[in-house]
């Protein structure tokens, strides 16, 4: 219940590694498969969900309602973006179109955050 109550306090899509960090001081028995097994049967039962692995770790998310996500390619901050570019309409539309039935559409944009640009580096990895 830590796990679950850990995520939905926070807007920053963590990944398991960090809610094990934030939780091993007060939990000195859990282990990171527990965080694991724990983040599967809550994205099971809707109550959070995966939005997918960004830098080679999975984020998580307890905004479960439909939004879209901003991801910086440079420091692969994870942010919402809040207002839906599809409407049920043209979900509709689209499945007509295909023949296929569309339920959600997962929006995911990519580029540089705000810090990212301030600082300028976006073309030097390096610095
Ligand atoms: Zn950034
Ligand atoms: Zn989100």
């Amino acid at each position: 219940m830590a796990i679950l109550k850990l995520i939905q306090s926070t807007e920053s899509h963590p990944t398991a590694d960090w809610i094990y960090a934030k939780l091993k001081p007060k939990y000195p028995d859990l282990s990171l498969g527990t965080v694991y097994r724990n983040l599967k049967k809550f994205c099971e039962c809707g109550k959070i969900k995966s939005i997918g692995v960004i830098n080679g770790q999975e984020h998580f998310d307890a905004n479960i309602y439909k939004h879209a996500h901003f991801i910086c390619e440079e420091c692969g901050i994870v942010e919402d973006i809040d207002s839906s570019f599809f409407s049920k309409e043209d979900l509709s539309d689209v499945s007509d179109k295909y023949g296929i039935d569309i339920r959600t559409a997962d929006i995911v944009f990519n580029g540089s955050c705000k810090k990212c640009l301030a600082k300028g580096t976006h073309s030097d990895k390096t610095a």
